[in-house]
């Protein structure tokens, strides 16, 4: 549910970062039912996607209207693992690395918090993982699972993200 206050205003981000597989809409194309300006055409008709979908901007009432996805050049929800999705618009892939975005994202990659996330940079089909300590880039989405934290321990200790390797026939 959008917090208070919270509205899409002039965004349309998701109309045109995500697929959506009920139009057959590629990722990062905008949707032909949406209008500059206005909005969604077919907004009562609309697939039980865009309506199930909400952005971690529209979510957050502690993120301003820099996090808006039109004026960060980027999106963020929620996926399984638990996982935060930057989902980066090809036009402006690397503004999560300026701030205010980078150290916030680095806050929330913070293991130790209550609820800990996999906070994971998406520009297309490659994929970077974000820690405190800086980024590990993962490379191309291999639709493998991902496995990351930390190895070691006192100053040897280092995060790590990587796919998890194929199931190996053990007969
Ligand atoms: S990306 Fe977020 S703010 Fe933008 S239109 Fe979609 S839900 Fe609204
Ligand atoms: S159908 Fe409407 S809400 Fe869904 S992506 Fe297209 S313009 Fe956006």
């Amino acid at each position: 549910m959008a917090a208070e206050g919270k509205t899409c205003g002039g965004c349309g981000a998701c109309c045109k970062l995500p697929a959506i597989r009920e139009l057959s809409k590629p990722a990062h194309q905008t949707c032909s039912n949406y209008v500059t300006g206005q909005g969604c055409s077919i907004y009562e008709q609309r697939p039980g996607s865009c309506r199930a979908f909400e952005c971690g901007y529209l979510q957050n009432p502690e993120l301003n209207d820099d996090w808006r996805p039109d004026r960060a050049g980027f999106l963020l929800y929620f996926a399984p693992g638990p996982r935060l999705v930057v989902e980066t618009d090809l036009e402006t892939p690397d503004t999560w690395r300026q701030e205010p975005y980078l150290s916030q994202l680095r806050e929330w990659s913070n293991r130790s918090r209550p609820s800990p996330v996999e906070v994971v940079v998406r520009t297309g089909d490659h994929l970077t993982m974000i820690f405190p300590e800086g980024e590990i880039t993962l490379g191309k989405d291999t639709g493998r699972a991902i496995v990351s934290g930390y190895r070691g321990v006192g100053e040897r200790r280092r995060p790590f993200a990587e796919f998890a390797k194929p199931l190996a026939w053990t007969l």
